[in-house]
């Protein structure tokens, strides 16, 4: 497999004083692989590159950004439950509120499309059932183990502002 460089990208680095460098490969079946590097005394061992895919239209185009090292601007997790999926989905009010509307149901049906809909769909998908005595019993359990999670909700939103502040302004290579 053989690699050409076809493009090369510069633009002045953050600080302003050294630069940064992208060098765009193709490969054998075209694909394209963007390699980038902090060509900077100052700023190459204190940041990094991190990209994100942004939509536009039907068109989406990689968005780069220059991190502090030790920062990130996307969260990684995963859940494994129905509780870290109920978790990672709505707050401890919100769920609060979730509690309260299956107690004032007599079946799961009635709460489709509303506010609950998260909850039904991922209880069918973890336990293939929406037996309405069933989903709040699971819901009481997901609400008791609310903070024993990693992740959840308030944590994410925290983690996103987070990220967000991590972002900066994204580098334009011409
Ligand atoms: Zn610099």
């Amino acid at each position: 497999m053989s690699c050409e460089l076809i493009s090369t990208h510069t633009t002045a680095c953050l600080c302003g004083k050294g630069k940064l460098i992208e060098e765009v490969y193709s490969d054998d079946w075209n694909r394209i692989n963007p390699q980038r590097s902090i060509q900077c005394e100052h700023c190459n061992s204190k940041y990094h590159f991190e990209t994100q895919y942004i939509q536009h239209g039907d068109k989406s185009f990689e968005q780069v950004y220059m991190v502090e090292n030790g920062k990130s601007i996307s969260i990684k997790y995963s859940t494994h439950d129905f509780h870290q999926d109920v978790a990672c989905h709505y707050t401890y009010a919100e769920l609060q509120g979730i509690r309260d509307l299956l107690s004032a149901t007599t079946s799961c049906n009635k709460l489709k499309g509303s506010f609950a809909d998260f909850i039904i769909k991922a209880h069918k998908a973890r336990y293939n059932s929406i037996k309405i005595s069933m989903t709040r019993q699971h819901v009481d359990e997901s609400i008791e183990k609310y903070y024993t999670n990693k992740f959840n909700k308030e944590t994410i939103l925290t983690l996103q502002a987070e990220c967000e502040r991590a972002k900066g302004n994204p580098i334009y290579f011409t």
